[in-house]
């Protein structure tokens, strides 16, 4: 069974709207695996970072303020990772799941964009790609590199 089955649509699919939103709100707030494994990797490679800035358009998942980076850690299913496996349709109420992953996408595009006109860079990480430690190592070495 994948990682990501806890989280699909099995589990909220009976709940009412509101219980449905409250419990995707509590997924997205959780200090899920991948990000966990993002936050070890930073630190073992020295970079110093901030969890929970709620303030800035998106809320990053990690900020590295010395290098004005925000990182984001997609879950590929609900993030709608292109051309990934774990990026599946549920079969059923897709009148009620097209349109959510459709609001995501648009909502990542959006807090991009406003953070790269505030300055910041962007990172997104998908959770089907930090298998590989030392290539999330190398995306975060490209990333800081440049300023001290
Ligand atoms: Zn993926």
């Amino acid at each position: 069974m994948p990682r990501s089955e806890a989280h699909g649509p099995g589990r909220i699919d009976n709940l009412s709207p509101d219980q449905r939103r409250a419990a995707m709100q509590a997924v997205r707030s959780q200090n899920t695996r991948p990000e966990l494994l993002v936050r070890q990797t930073a630190h073992r490679m020295g970079l110093r970072f901030r969890l929970g800035r709620c303030d800035l358009p998106g809320s990053p998942d990690l900020v590295f303020p010395r290098y004005r980076l925000a990182v984001f850690v997609h879950g590929c299913f609900w993030h709608t990772h292109t051309g990934c496996s774990r990026a599946t349709t549920p079969r059923t109420r897709l009148d009620y799941w097209l349109p959510k992953f459709a609001r995501t996408v648009e909502r990542d595009a959006r807090a991009e964009e406003a953070l790269k006109r505030m300055g910041w860079k962007v990172l997104v990480l998908w959770e089907c790609s930090l298998r590989d430690v030392p290539e999330l190592e190398r995306q975060l070495a490209r990333a800081t590199h440049g300023r001290d």
